[in-house]
């Protein structure tokens, strides 16, 4: 669809859709368009350019051979990048929170503490520490139950 700014003998303009650019040409010619303030049919394009329809593509002669394309996914704006960052800072935080109130921190000897409690050496009970990435594996390797977890590193007291 096309929306022409139309404008009559006496200068009454107005805006009025045409199906196409022919569609405008064979109307005016068989003087179908016709001013909505006078009604007279001496109407020509007002000197503007036409717009296009956002919707109206259905009834357009030429209709875009692409119909089966998924529609593009908008691309994610730095904003929406920050908006998810923040979202997730926020569950680790929350993760953090709830480990620190349950569990007893056990600091940099938790591959020890980890291991003691596992061969029932010390007491079964939920700690949480640091271990290296190599402790870590060691430790899965031994089949002691750990979980890495995100932790947002704070200042200590
Ligand atoms: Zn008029």
């Amino acid at each position: 669809m096309i929306l022409y700014d139309l404008i009559c003998d006496n200068e009454h303009e107005f805006e009025s859709w045409f199906k196409s650019g022919s569609a405008y040409d064979v109307l005016l010619k068989s003087k179908s368009i016709s001013c909505p303030l006078c009604e007279t049919d001496k109407v020509r394009k007002a000197p503007m350019a036409p717009r296009i329809s956002k919707s109206g593509f259905g009834e357009v002669e030429h209709v875009p051979a692409v119909v089966d394309s998924k529609p593009e996914l908008p691309a994610e704006t730095s904003e929406d990048m920050t908006v998810a960052m923040n979202k997730a800072v926020e569950a680790i935080k929350e993760l953090q929170a709830r480990i620190e109130k349950k569990f007893e921190n056990v600091g940099e000897k938790f591959p020890e503490e980890a291991r003691k409690i596992h061969y029932g050496e010390t007491d079964s009970r939920g700690i949480y520490g640091e271990a290296s990435f190599e402790e870590a594996q060691d430790l899965i390797e031994e089949g002691v139950e750990i979980s890495a977890v995100p932790w947002q590193k704070r200042r200590t007291s």
